[in-house]
């Protein structure tokens, strides 16, 4: 009697809690495979309106009407853009060709320009 009702609670639990188990771990894998491995930040204050990056990558930059240029979709903070991508494209083109360094990339966290 004991037996069948742990056998029984077993069951249940497993019914209860493999569904869950593995709704988790899809959870994880998706949250893998949507990490954003870099973040390309735009210091726009020191932006002088050169053209370059709108040049070499129309993909991400154009000019704003204020001169300087805008990352696009890149979310404001402060006086900075930043955008968060899983593959940096010809972002690093466009920071590469900055006269005045104010684009940078970090992959995983760490500073690549
Ligand atoms: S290359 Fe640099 S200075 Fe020139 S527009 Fe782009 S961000 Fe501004």
């Amino acid at each position: 009697m004991v037996l069948n009702r742990l056998s029984w609670s077993i069951n249940l639990a497993q019914d209860i809690y493999e569904p869950s188990f593995y709704i988790i771990i899809e959870q994880i894998e998706t949250c893998k495979v949507i990490r954003m491995a870099f973040k390309v930040i735009h210091d726009r204050p020191i932006c002088i309106g050169c053209g370059a990056c709108a040049a070499v990558c129309p993909e991400f930059w154009e000019m704003a009407g204020d001169g300087k240029s805008d990352l696009k979709g890149g979310k404001k903070i402060g006086d900075t853009q930043v955008l968060e991508l899983k593959e940096i494209k010809c972002n690093m083109e466009a920071a590469q060709s900055c006269p005045v360094n104010c684009i940078h990339i970090e992959e995983n966290g760490t500073k690549k320009i």
